[in-house]
């Protein structure tokens, strides 16, 4: 159960459920590597990226965007410290079930619902966030995916901002976190998604 304490944050409840739309400044980048002779020599590839930009002097989001059937990287993206956006993917013929999205992620936050409507909006297959220590948290599509999508995604999206509401301005990061996860653990499978992720202070 989650601790009920965490709702004493929720002072001001907002109705809004649609992640904040604005400007992020997000160039896109030629991989360093394009093909790679297994996914797992991918997935190593993609974290270092993501963790060395998180490390960066002048730290930034960095997205990889992979074909985990061909072992191949499609393009990358070098965003802002804690944003990114990946505009421009849909000029690519994207393989929905294999494209997957793996970026950084610097306080160590689960998959955000910015990354959830991404997921579900776009030809991609799972969407994967990494912190500078390569702990990571995944959600993936699978064929059990919901026929009602967009009505379960408004009913996640509405949880997660009321319990977190205030959370990130009264710097509560480790409380933040604690609710994301709990929130993605409770509706990934109503939505027909599988969420998992190995956090150690989800450990505790
Ligand atoms: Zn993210």
């Amino acid at each position: 159960m989650f601790p009920l304490f965490l709702r004493k944050f929720n002072i001001l409840k907002k109705q809004n459920t649609k992640p904040v739309q604005r400007q992020i400044k997000s160039v896109q980048t030629k991989p360093l590597q394009k093909d790679f002779r297994c996914t797992k020599d991918l997935f190593s590839y993609a974290k270092k990226r993501c963790i060395d930009a998180l490390n960066n002097e002048a730290p930034y989001e960095h997205v990889v965007i992979a074909d985990i059937k061909k072992n191949k990287v499609l393009t990358e993206f070098i965003g802002e410290e804690n944003k990114c956006n990946i505009e421009g993917i849909e000029n690519f013929n994207l393989d929905k079930e294999n494209t997957v999205v793996i970026h950084g992620h610097s306080d160590s936050t689960p998959i955000s619902v910015c990354d959830m409507y991404t997921l579900l909006k776009n030809n991609l297959g799972q969407i994967i966030a990494i912190d500078k220590k390569g702990q990571f948290s995944l959600v993936a599509k699978t064929p059990n995916m919901s026929n009602d999508i967009d009505a379960k995604y408004k009913k996640y999206a509405k949880e997660h901002y009321e319990l977190t509401d205030e959370m990130t301005q009264n710097n509560v990061y480790e409380l933040y976190n604690i609710a994301t996860d709990y929130v993605l653990k409770k509706h990934a499978p109503l939505m027909g998604l599988r969420y998992c992720s190995n956090y150690d202070y989800l450990r505790k």
